[in-house]
């Protein structure tokens, strides 16, 4: 495995996985999802605080983790399959790999390879509208968190959650009107961390430097793109794609992985074996991708449901408590 960074290099604080998220690694792997959630900070319902009063949404189990953490973890897993990982090792080009059955890349939403092969894998983005920031505090938020603050500037929305004994994940959300308005646009590190203190004040004034802006090379705001891509494979490369796509792979079609590792030995076999996974996944990707822009849409209009009341608020998102 070829990683451009260092080990233990990453960026950010914390991640949380929902427990349906978490389910596909029992099921595929009931072993080494008891290591990977060994030291999670687990909760059983989330929060939304609007106009200060904080809803329980009961049934929305979610698990937390330092992204360091995360990082151990799956290097520990590679070390005990026997994968050597190459840290500082740049691949610009799968090209430039020696002759393998099979490349998977999955170097980010960014991908270099899927650039280089865009003609094969046909990709297609969209970066989406608000603004994030992500910080760290020293207040707890056990539960997921999710806070709602109409201001003179906007609607400003922070997503918190406590990932580990001392320390919580604080990411602040803003539309590009209310960041402009909020003189965010030109604001330094500094003074975006006091307009979210002053803007979201239930929080600590503990609000931890960025780690995305301490890392110097990006900036404090950025947006969130979506990516896919049209095909997953380029059998001139020998080259798949967007791993994660098969990463989820529920448990009824874990057997297909072993068939496309059968499939390696010969080149039009490996291409056949990929593409009926690609086919397989192709559903169960387009509804999660789904899901994930109804999500994006929800946040990008809200300030359209400010007016209602803290209870009601709530039962128009997707984490509405079940009936
Ligand atoms: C602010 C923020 C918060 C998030 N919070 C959550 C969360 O709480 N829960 C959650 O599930 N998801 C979260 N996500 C999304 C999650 O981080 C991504 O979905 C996930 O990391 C994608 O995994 P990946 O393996 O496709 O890419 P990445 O995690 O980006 O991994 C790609 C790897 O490839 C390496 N690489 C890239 N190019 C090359 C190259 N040319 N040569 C060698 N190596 C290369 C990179 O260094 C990196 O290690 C968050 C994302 C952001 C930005």
């Amino acid at each position: 495995m070829h990683e451009r960074n260092e080990a233990g290099a990453t960026y950010g604080w914390g991640v949380v996985f929902s427990d349906i998220a978490l389910s596909f690694l029992q099921d595929a792997d009931p072993a080494f999802f008891s290591k990977f959630t060994a030291h999670h900070q687990r909760c059983d319902h989330m929060e939304v605080i609007h106009r200060g009063v904080a809803v329980p949404l009961r049934g929305n189990h979610f698990s937390r983790t330092s992204r360091i953490g995360l990082l151990r973890v799956l290097q520990d897993a590679c070390a005990e399959a026997g994968v050597e990982i190459r840290y500082g090792s740049r691949v610009n080009d799968p090209a430039e790999l020696p002759d393998a059955d099979l490349i998977v890349a999955a170097d980010g939403v960014n991908s270099e390879v899927r650039t280089r092969l865009a003609e094969h894998f046909k990709p297609s983005f969209e970066v989406r509208r608000n603004k994030f920031a992500w910080y760290g505090t020293h207040q707890l938020f056990h539960p997921v968190s999710l806070i709602f603050r109409e201001t003179e500037y906007g609607v400003f929305i922070a997503h918190s959650y406590q990932y580990s004994h001392e320390l919580s994940t604080f990411l602040v959300e803003v539309d590009p009107d209310t960041w402009h308005r909020a003189g965010l646009d030109t604001a330094t590190e500094e003074e975006s961390r006091a307009s979210a203190r002053r803007c979201l004040p239930m929080t600590s004034a503990a609000i931890r430097c960025s780690a995305i802006a301490r890392t110097g090379s990006r900036p404090a705001w950025c947006r969130t793109s979506t990516g896919r891509t049209a095909r997953s494979y380029c059998s001139a490369m020998r080259c798949a794609a967007c791993i994660s796509r098969w990463a989820r792979e529920p448990h009824g079609h874990a057997g297909r992985h072993r068939a496309v590792r059968r499939g390696l030995r010969t080149p039009r076999r490996c291409a056949g074996r990929v593409s009926g996974v690609e086919d397989s996944r192709r559903d169960a990707s387009a509804k999660f991708q789904d899901a994930a822009r109804r999500s994006l849409d929800w946040y990008e209009s809200v300030d359209r449901k400010m007016k209602l009341d803290p209870v009601a608020l709530p039962m128009t998102t997707c984490c509405a408590p079940a009936a």
